[in-house]
């Protein structure tokens, strides 16, 4: 049985049967007959399912939000947001399905009567195994344009969110998904790798690095095509020509929204020495009046973290930074309450020899560290194996180019971060990850092309 823990006040929420060798055999079957179905129903009847779903969203918003809140501790007006958010994101996709998957003629010789096309096909029966953190984002990336496409999802939330996973399936059934092409797989990571272990036509993967190269390993005993998005430790550069509060103010929300836990969180801030003693003032004094509690208030800004493992990881990379010369100028400790609750921490004066600035946190702990250039900026930016976002505050559009396009991370920010465009594709580099999702290329993505050669004589 998988138990649901209420991270804020560790009360039992609820025990949900999890999938065994047996069950997960028997979805993988009907997955593979209901998905030949699903493919040859007409696109314009796929997305009027997918509507009915995101109108369904719009409709529970509210029980939808306090449910994520009570499993995994979301501040409820940011458990709102992200269902709403993840409604406006939908229609994307359906109005993009059809031009990007309409067979394209390449070639139409009239002297030799031949023709070349490209028609792109479903992919098959996909697994979707996915985070906790937006489970609402990183699971409709995949099965929104998965399903569209004509795929069967064999859907696999965190465990820390499944009650958000279940309310899914049930509205994807409310809907008229038919049954058998959207499978809901319950359970832990052990539940995760039993899947995996069936031969599907591809992962689509949102977590950890550790977890993300598991999930390529097995993958490829089956040789099906992978999809991985997973952390990051981005860096945000403030350059001496800024509004120094202003941008203070914008890093806060960028470092600690959804209590730090977002893939995309600032993770590390180099300031430009001229303005650092400013910048840090502006930034300790808006940390402290950060509200931190209980997460059903419309006034709390930091819950608890969704695990309490993570407490442990936060209290020894701020160790690590304290005993290597850092100074903790706010927050670093547990509440002394119920939950799992960490005051939002600062540090001064890191360097690279701190874990706090190589290794992913995933909570509400910053480091900030002061450089003499734009170029020591590109060195330190770039001095870590993750490339997800990278983000540069200047007055000068033509500084945070030249900045920016020496990042290798698959996304990059120019006076704004931690922000998600259902019109760009999301990519990590290096242990960041490996594929895409949205944009037009996060619905081909689901696809495999067929190449013909028509000759008419
Ligand atoms: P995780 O790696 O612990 O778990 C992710 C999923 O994998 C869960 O559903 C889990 O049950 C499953 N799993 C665990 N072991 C498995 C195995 N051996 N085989 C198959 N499945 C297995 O990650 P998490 O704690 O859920 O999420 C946090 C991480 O996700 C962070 O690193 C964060 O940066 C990253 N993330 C990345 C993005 C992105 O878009 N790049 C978005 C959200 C979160």
């Amino acid at each position: 049985m998988l138990t649901i823990v209420n991270p804020s006040t560790e009360d039992r929420v609820e025990q949900l049967p999890d999938d065994t060798v047996v069950t997960i055999a028997h979805k993988v079957e009907q997955a593979k007959h209901a998905q030949a179905a699903w493919a040859n129903t007409s696109l314009a009847e796929r997305i009027q399912v997918i509507r009915r779903f995101n109108q369904l969203l719009v409709e529970q918003a509210e029980g939808l939000a306090s449910l994520l809140t009570a499993e995994m501790g979301k501040p409820i007006t940011q458990a709102r947001a992200e269902v709403q958010a993840t409604t406006q994101r939908i229609p994307f996709f359906l109005e993009q399905v059809e031009r990007v998957i309409q067979t394209e003629t390449v070639l139409a010789d009239p002297n030799s009567g031949l023709r070349e096309q490209i028609s792109h096909e479903p992919l098959g029966v996909v697994a979707n195994i996915s985070a906790w953190n937006y489970p609402y984002f990183v699971g409709t990336n995949v099965f929104i344009p998965a399903l569209l496409t004509g795929n069967a999802v064999l859907y696999k939330p965190s465990e820390y969110a499944a009650l958000t996973g279940q309310a899914i399936a049930h509205l994807m059934g409310q809907a008229g998904v038919p049954e058998g092409v959207f499978q809901l797989i319950l359970g832990t990571g052990e539940v995760g790798a039993l899947l995996l272990e069936h031969p599907l036509n591809g992962v689509f993967f949102t977590g950890s690095y550790a977890t993300g190269c598991k999930v390529a390993a097995a993958a490829s005993r089956h040789l099906m095509k992978v999809q991985l998005e997973l952390g990051g430790k981005d860096p945000a550069y403030v350059c001496d020509d800024v509004d120094v509060a202003t941008v203070a103010a914008a890093l806060v929300d960028g470092t600690f929204y959804n209590t730090g836990q977002s893939c995309c969180a600032i993770e590390r801030i180099y300031v430009h020495y001229r303005i650092y003693p400013e910048f840090v003032a502006h930034f300790v004094k808006r940390v402290e009046g950060l509200q931190v509690g209980d997460p059903t208030l419309e006034t709390t800004y930091i819950g608890p973290l969704a695990r309490r493992a993570q407490l442990q990881v936060l209290e020894h990379q701020i160790a690590d930074a304290v005993a290597k010369g850092a100074k903790l100028a706010v927050g670093g400790y547990r509440l002394d309450r119920p939950g799992y609750f960490f005051a939002p921490a600062v540090l001064l004066d890191t360097t690279h020899a701190m874990t706090v600035m190589r290794e992913e946190s995933f909570g509400p702990v910053i480091g900030i560290q002061p450089v003499s250039d734009d170029a020591e900026a590109v060195q330190l930016m770039s001095d870590t194996p993750y490339g997800l976002t990278a983000s540069v505050y200047t007055a000068q559009e033509k500084r945070a180019r030249a900045i920016l396009q020496q990042m290798n991370s698959g996304t990059v920010y120019w006076n704004c971060c931690d922000r998600v465009s259902p019109r760009l594709p999301w990519s990590g580099r290096g242990h960041s990850g490996v594929g895409l999702t949205l944009s037009t290329y996060g619905i081909q993505t689901f696809t495999q092309p067929k190449a013909w050669h028509l000759r008419t004589n």
